[in-house]
């Protein structure tokens, strides 16, 4: 895509939210690559293309219950980069486009917690998140980032201190159902809206990948910031292959122009 392109795509994507009385974003792990942390498959760089572990064993319910060391050996580096990552320009814009009433809500994948960080409130996390940790044996729920940080301190697999329990991540695994609250909320959200957003996600993943389809097909405008193609792209009404980095300031400063 060339920068003219892209440039009239971002002046037709930002003239679609002007005309939005209710803008919902979707977002994925690309939103959060200009923070530091890779995506899972990013043709160069996503996770899946560079281990050498099967993702589908040690990041499912399944392969964590049977060897959640094989799990925390492969999720340190990631933990340790979500830790100390912060916000980009495409999270801090979007923070910015729900304080000025644009944007109503967030619907992420990402488990980063990048939105809170930027400032946005009213945000949904449909695959759940690190700031919590939960016992797989008593249900105990504790505080996830110190636990995390002494795991990354002597790298033993945390346990519970009332019952010795493995401790878990909030983050949804394969295999695990998705938050209830959290589905229904994101599904109420995208039925409502007159606009999605959908940025930095290959769509792959279901049934996340649902919510721009649904949003469609209720006759809410589509717009799509993604490196990469996406299987979506034919349903959209303007498709933008560059970096939310560079993309959604842009927005927000045509808005802010008009
Ligand atoms: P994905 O890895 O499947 O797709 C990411 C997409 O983002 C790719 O198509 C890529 O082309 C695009 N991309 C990469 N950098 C970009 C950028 N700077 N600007 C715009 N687009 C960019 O990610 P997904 O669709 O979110 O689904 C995979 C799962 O990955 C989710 O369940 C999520 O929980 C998990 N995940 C989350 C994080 C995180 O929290 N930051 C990181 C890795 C994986």
């Amino acid at each position: 895509m060339t920068d003219d392109d892209i440039t009239q795509k971002i002046d037709y994507a930002t003239q679609l939210i002007q005309n939005a009385k209710n803008l919902v974003a979707f977002t994925g792990a690309g939103i959060s690559t200009d923070s530091g942390i890779p995506d899972f498959r990013s043709n160069d760089s996503g996770l899946w293309k560079q281990v050498t572990v099967d993702p589908l064993e040690v990041a499912s319910l399944y392969g964590f219950r049977r060897n959640p060391q094989a799990f925390y050996d492969w999720v340190k580096p990631l933990a340790h980069t979500i830790i100390h990552a912060k916000p980009n320009s495409a999270h801090i814009a979007l923070a910015e486009l729900e304080k000025q009433g644009i944007l109503k809500s967030v619907i992420t994948q990402n488990i980063d917690m990048l939105h809170t960080r930027a400032g946005n409130s009213t945000i949904y996390e449909l695959h759940g998140h690190m700031r919590q940790t939960t016992c797989i044996r008593c249900y105990v729920v504790f505080d996830g980032v110190p636990i995390l940080e002494q795991f990354l301190r002597d790298g033993l697999v945390p346990r519970c201190e009332h019952c010795g329990g493995v401790l878990k991540p909030n983050v949804i695994l394969f295999g695990e159902q998705l938050p209830v609250r959290e589905l229904r909320d994101s599904q109420d959200a995208t039925k409502k809206c007159d606009a999605m957003l959908v940025i930095g996600s290959s769509l792959e993943v279901a049934p996340a990948n649902q919510l721009p389809v649904i949003a469609k097909r209720n006759n809410a405008k589509l717009i799509i910031i993604n490196l990469e193609e996406t299987h979506l792209d034919h349903l959209a009404d303007v498709v933008i292959h560059a970096r939310a980095a560079q993309v959604l300031p842009q927005i927000l400063a045509q808005l802010q122009d008009v």
